[in-house]
């Protein structure tokens, strides 16, 4: 299915790297006009609007977390400073922290890309099971879903009874909220009586804001016939990704600026590698300048067979805080958990060790006999998943590793 939003989606990377470096210089200006946030960034750096303007400039700015969002809203209320002051606001959301939000102008697209390339469209009777209330989602995704012609049931956060009801009294043919609310509305459907694959009209889900485990997608797809896909985004920034029918890697939204970064200097890591992921929106009310999400993910450059030229980032390998750094390179454990799947639950173990200032990395894997071979796959799969090379690897008997112990163990000394 190559159901393109616009003509943004195919653009060679020259046009799409020419268009985001003209529209971030609009920004810069405008921000440095309008946003006393961004004056005093720019000012305290040394900064004219006139330097940073081109996505390789914006390096030249700090990258800004959650946290400092909040501390700079609470001291500066309501949007610290970020937002053009005459700007004509339709509506202000807020979520946890609090964190308050300037809903973007009709001119931004959010999340159509997403609903459009997961094939929602005219005809689709679509469960909104996202709250409405306060926070951007229901409102936003009801938009989306909108603007791609689909009509939205908007159900929010009503029980899972009356969701199984609104799906078979309305013949709903779409899903969209977390996949771990769709399991539990399928499960009170079967409880209630219903055979979900016979009785259900749902083709499709689209989720976003939890992650989707492949065991759950699978379950979806096979048993109950459901398509899934997946978006991702966070509050402070829209959109900023999902995935085509190759379900291989989110796509990057055409309006942000993506960029994976090393946490602890703020510059690019090399593609495929894991890195914090860090958005700039590109818009012409609120100022955020490199916003930090807190989660890790990689890019990949390779050509998608779905036809749409943009980078694609490598789903989201987990938060900052809990992936370990060996030779300046990071490992998350959900990309432990993929190789511990990869080999049918093998049961294996990471040691960190540090000699000499340079980091070892051990794996210590269960196996019946002296496969050397086994060996020799799960160092190249490795290295293939989580980019740094294994220096040593020990085979041991089966037991030697109990269930309840950790997959990664650092035991390097920071003193
Ligand atoms: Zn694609």
């Amino acid at each position: 299915m190559n159901s393109f939003f616009d003509d943004t989606e195919t653009r060679s990377s020259v046009e799409r790297e020419t268009s985001h470096s003209r529209k971030l210089s609009h920004m810069v200006e405008l921000g440095y006009e309008y946003s006393e946030r961004v004056r005093d960034i720019f000012d305290t750096l040394g900064l004219k609007p006139a330097d940073v303007c081109s996505v390789t400039d914006l390096e030249k700015l700090p990258v800004i977390s959650r946290e400092q969002v909040i501390d700079f809203e609470l001291h500066n209320l309501p949007f610290g400073g970020f937002c053009r002051a005459d700007a004509d606001i339709d509506r202000i959301f807020t979520s946890p922290g609090p964190v308050y939000e300037p809903h973007l102008t009709e001119k931004d697209p959010l999340w159509r890309r997403g609903y459009s390339a997961a094939g929602f469209g005219k005809g689709d009777i679509v469960l909104n099971t996202f709250s409405y209330h306060m926070v951007a989602a229901g409102l936003t995704f009801h938009e989306g879903l909108r603007a791609v012609g689909a009509t939205v049931v908007p159900s929010g956060t009503s029980s899972t009874e009356i969701q199984v009801q609104l799906i078979n009294h309305l013949k709903v043919t779409g899903y969209t909220g977390t996949p771990s609310f769709l399991m539990a509305i399928i499960t009170k459907a079967e409880e209630m009586g219903y055979d979900v694959e016979k009785d259900f009209t749902i083709q499709k889900a689209s989720f976003v804001a939890e992650p989707l485990q492949p065991s759950l997608r699978n379950k979806f797809e096979k048993e109950y016939g459901i398509d899934t896909y997946q978006m991702y985004g966070a509050t402070e920034v829209g959109d900023i990704a999902y995935e085509c029918s190759e379900k291989s890697g989110w796509h990057i939204c055409e309006e942000v600026i993506v960029e994976i970064v090393d946490p602890a200097s703020g510059k690019s890591v090399e593609p495929g590698q894991l890195g914090e992921v860090v958005v700039t929106r590109l818009n012409d009310i609120f100022f955020l300048f490199r916003f930090g999400t807190g989660d890790l993910s990689s890019l990949t450059g390779e050509a998608c067979p779905c036809g749409r030229t943009s980078y694609k980032m490598n789903g989201i390998a987990g938060r900052v805080g809990d992936a370990v750094k060996v030779r300046g390179l990071f490992i998350a454990p959900s990309q432990l958990n993929t190789i511990k799947e990869h080999f049918n639950k093998i049961n294996y173990q990471l040691v960190i060790t540090r000699e000499k200032y340079r980091d070892y990395v051990t794996a210590i894997i269960e196996t019946g006999k002296d496969e050397h071979q086994l060996a020799e796959r799960f160092d190249k799969h490795f290295q293939r998943i989580c980019t740094v090379k294994i220096d040593n690897i020990e085979l041991v008997a089966p037991g030697s590793i109990s269930d309840g112990d950790k997959l990664i163990i650092d035991k390097r000394s920071w003193e």
